[in-house]
């Protein structure tokens, strides 16, 4: 079969397995390039371990500190006439680094929300590890069956208190304009808590505690984007933000509920990058497209794989940890600082359909965006017939 992108919308619904492949090829070679990292985990549970963030810190976990990695994710597989999700893709292609490399890789792929899925992942590790030490949260999903009651909720993406009008760019279209949002009733509020919130992480570590699988002292982190007043209205202070705040009442429940086995439990706030997940909120495309512009001129871009090696070697396992009032590890300061900001505001008041592509780097945007699905990734022939059923 030959490969070509096939984008919908915000989301590209096939994915290339050899450009999957060297995309986390790329990324390992990143992290071995940092040399010995020195102390760190040694058996990790990543959950949502297959693209973006969490893909990053199953990576970092075992090719810069060589740690056994178990990991859950929700991907398609393939068949003869149709590609995998790029998920799919990565871990296959990880676990075939991983293994050649000596290390232990498995992953369970189903769904983490369910009592099913925690009670495969305690049987595997008390089969093949014993204990974990280090548990990353790094879902991002837009619904969750509650797995006390079978209720399915949605999350949304909409301001709080009232409408909100501001500039988006619609990739489909090549278009800037104006979306006019709607405020979120209290149900929306809600069900995104209930979806994007804390409980689902509380319930992995009571569970996993209650089995004995988490070793004494084991470190545990969930990913939220804080941002700035350019995103406040649609995210830190919207639904998916009232969704990010329970993580640190959940952060703090857990470092309580678990104080017998020391568990210590942080929300970590990192930087707005493409992802499946951030390609899909109103606004980010444009915020991205020229966070990129600015930050690339002032040599401080960053990609998921540079910003999970930081949170580990400066935060997680290091003693240069910026923490904020809420006992968050902060890595998104370099975009968040005022001066970027105001950059990045100027440009963003000044930015039209006519001179976007100038102001921004939606070149680099979309470049990322394609190798989100394996797409656009040099040495890769695009031309060349490739069997799309890969297993791991
Ligand atoms: P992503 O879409 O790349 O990854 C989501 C992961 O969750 C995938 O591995 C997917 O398979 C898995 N998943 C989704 N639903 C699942 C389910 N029901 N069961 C099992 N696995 C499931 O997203 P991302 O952008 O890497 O986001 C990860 C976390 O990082 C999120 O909490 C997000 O809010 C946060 N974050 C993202 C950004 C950003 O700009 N992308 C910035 C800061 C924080």
């Amino acid at each position: 079969m030959v490969i070509k992108p096939k984008i919908r919308g915000f989301i590209c619904t096939n994915a290339h397995p050899q450009g999957c492949a060297a995309v986390v090829a790329e990324q390992i070679q990143y992290i071995k390039g940092l040399g010995e990292l020195g102390d760190g985990p040694k058996k990790v549970l990543v959950i949502g371990c297959s693209t973006g963030y969490g893909l990053a810190s199953r990576i970092t976990s075992a090719f810069g500190y060589g740690a056994d990695t178990l990991g859950v994710c929700f991907e398609k597989e393939p068949t003869e006439r149709k590609t995998a999700t790029a998920g799919w893709y990565n871990t296959a292609a990880f676990h075939t680094q991983a293994k050649d490399a000596g290390l232990y890789a498995e992953t369970l792929n189903g769904d983490a929300f369910s009592n099913e899925l925690k009670e495969q992942v305690i049987d595997k590790i008390k089969a093949d590890l014993g204990q974990v030490d280090l548990v990353i949260y790094s879902l991002a999903s837009p619904r969750r069956t509650d797995p006390a009651t079978g209720e399915v909720y949605k999350s949304t993406l909409k301001p709080v208190g009232q409408a909100y009008t501001t500039k988006t760019y619609d990739t489909d279209k090549d278009k800037i304009h104006d979306v006019s949002l709607e405020p979120a009733s209290e149900e929306e509020i809600a069900n995104t808590v209930k979806v994007m919130g804390g409980e689902d992480w509380e319930l992995w570590l009571n569970a996993l505690s209650a089995a004995g699988v988490l070793a004494e002292g084991c470190k545990t982190t969930a990913y939220t984007y804080i941002g700035k007043e350019l995103t406040w209205p649609i995210y830190g202070s919207a639904t998916i933000g009232k969704a990010k705040e329970d993580l640190d009442r959940a952060a703090t429940a857990i470092n309580t509920d678990h104080a017998d086995l020391e568990v210590d439990a942080h929300v970590s706030s990192l930087k707005a990058l493409v992802t499946q997940a951030s390609s899909a909120i109103p606004v980010m495309p444009l915020y991205i497209s020229l966070i990129y512009k600015v930050m690339k001129e002032e040599g401080t871009h960053e990609g998921c794989i540079e910003q999970i090696a930081g949170l580990y070697t400066q935060c997680l396992y290091g003693d240069a940890a910026t923490l904020d009032e809420q006992n968050r590890y902060r890595m998104d300061g370099k975009e968040t600082n005022d001066a970027t900001q105001a950059k990045i505001k100027a440009l963003w008041d000044q930015v039209t359909q006519e001179n976007f592509h100038d102001l921004s780097d939606y070149a680099g945007y979309h470049h990322e965006f394609l190798k989100l699905f394996g797409f656009d990734v040099a040495g890769v022939d695009y031309d060349a017939d490739v069997d799309p059923v890969v297993n791991w």
